[in-house]
């Protein structure tokens, strides 16, 4: 899960890290109060949960509080990749002498956390990795011994930060790798860090991405989930107490169990296809689990066939039959559907499915096979 910039930036300053004092505004109005409180120049940010503002034209210098309300106007209700700015920081302007990047990340392939650092900062560091990826400096932090001052000095020293800074830099990178820790981050990003024109260190942005699967024991990060900002379909799915994740292939996939949902879709891959989305309805999947999962799988344009693959246990086969005849007459569209059907009330699901017309395919290859032929075939030619 992604958290806003001002929320990041709440969360990091209490950890001592050195943020520019700024509030976030819904209004001009509040953006004027918010700049006259700060005085002087402030800077308005547009708070949408993707990189890239600045180049959208979503952060804006204001040096007077009136210039302040009339960026604001400008940046409210703008769209930036699809996204509509609800809100904006107004935070006290920087003067910036250098831009660097500093990020702190778990780590899977090294099994450890990994501070990277660049003097490339303020563009995005994918584009840095891709072109000049001997810019990007790295040292992993060892998991029982612990962040020591020394990586961060030695980062300092690598990406050229003045010797007088090198200590500031070093206690900066100890209290993100604290941050990531405590909170049971996937992600913590600065970017830019910069040198002022006074020679300090500031964070003038943030990015924070926590483990979804640790957010049961940060209630009060939990709480901080955009809703406006997620995937749509990934939303509907956790409400309706799916696990969905949306892929970029063709077939749309519902699978009870999330071992026989990989297997699913390597199937398909073996069998020349690719899925459409990972969707699990889990074990006892009644009815209305199915038809829910229809739904959001089909309001997926690239999806043309749907793959069932239902291996009953307590899960029961006429249930999950029931759920897919009753979605029927009221889905958007119709594309074909290959069900494989096995385990707990085979038999009964499968004559529900033969009465509504469908065929259930006998083995997991089979239906595979099957379910890649007919995504591929044109609409509307058979079967
Ligand atoms: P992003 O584009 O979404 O990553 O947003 P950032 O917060 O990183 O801002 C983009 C750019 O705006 C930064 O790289 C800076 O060049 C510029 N910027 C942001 N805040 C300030 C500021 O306080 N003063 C100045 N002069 N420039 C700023
Ligand atoms: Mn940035």
């Amino acid at each position: 899960m992604k958290i806003h910039e001002y929320q990041a930036k709440e969360l990091l300053a209490r950890y001592g890290l050195p943020i520019p004092p700024g509030s976030v505004a819904a209004t001009p109005d509040e953006a004027r109060a918010a700049a006259a409180a700060i005085g002087g120049t402030v800077v308005v940010k547009a708070q949408v949960l993707v990189g890239g503002r600045g180049k959208a034209g979503g952060v804006k210098l204001a040096a007077t509080p009136d210039e302040a309300a009339a960026q604001a106007a400008e940046i409210l209700g703008m769209d930036i990749k699809g996204i509509t700015v609800q809100r904006v920081l107004v935070a006290q302007a920087v003067d910036i002498a250098t831009e660097i990047y500093l990020g702190v990340i778990l780590d899977r392939t090294a099994k450890a956390i990994t501070i990277m650092a660049s003097a490339e900062g303020g563009v995005e560091i994918e584009e840095v990795a891709r072109e000049t990826p001997e810019k990007i400096h790295r040292v992993h932090v060892h998991p029982l011994a612990g962040y020591a001052d020394y990586q961060g000095r030695k980062l300092a020293f690598d990406i050229g930060i003045p010797p007088q800074l090198s200590r500031d830099f070093a206690a900066i990178v100890r209290a993100l790798v604290q941050a990531l820790v405590d909170n049971d981050g996937e992600l913590v990003e600065i970017n830019p860090l910069v040198i002022t024109q006074e020679g300090a260190i500031q964070c003038i942005d943030a990015k924070i991405n926590l483990d979804d699967n640790a957010l049961y024991r940060h209630k009060d990060l939990a709480a901080l989930r955009d809703l406006d900002e997620e995937e749509p379909a990934e939303r509907a799915a956790r409400e309706a107490g799916l696990s969905f994740v949306k892929l970029d292939g063709t077939i749309g996939c519902v699978v009870n169990g999330a071992g026989l949902a990989m297997a699913t879709m390597d199937t398909i891959k073996l069998s020349g296809g690719s899925p459409a989305n990972f969707l699990d309805i889990g074990g006892g999947a009644r009815a209305e689990s199915v038809e829910n999962a229809l739904k959001i799988i089909l309001d997926d344009p690239n999806v043309t066939a749907v793959l069932f693959n239902i291996f009953g246990g307590i899960t029961r086969c006429d249930e999950v039959a029931r759920g897919i005849v009753s979605a029927l007459p009221s889905l958007a569209r119709r594309v074909p559907m290959v069900v494989r059907l096995v385990g707990t009330n085979q038999e009964e699901g499968r004559a529900i499915l033969r009465e509504a017309g469908l065929v259930a395919a006998d083995t997991m290859q089979a239906a595979s096979q099957e379910v890649v032929r007919v995504a591929a075939a044109p609409q509307g030619a058979g079967s």
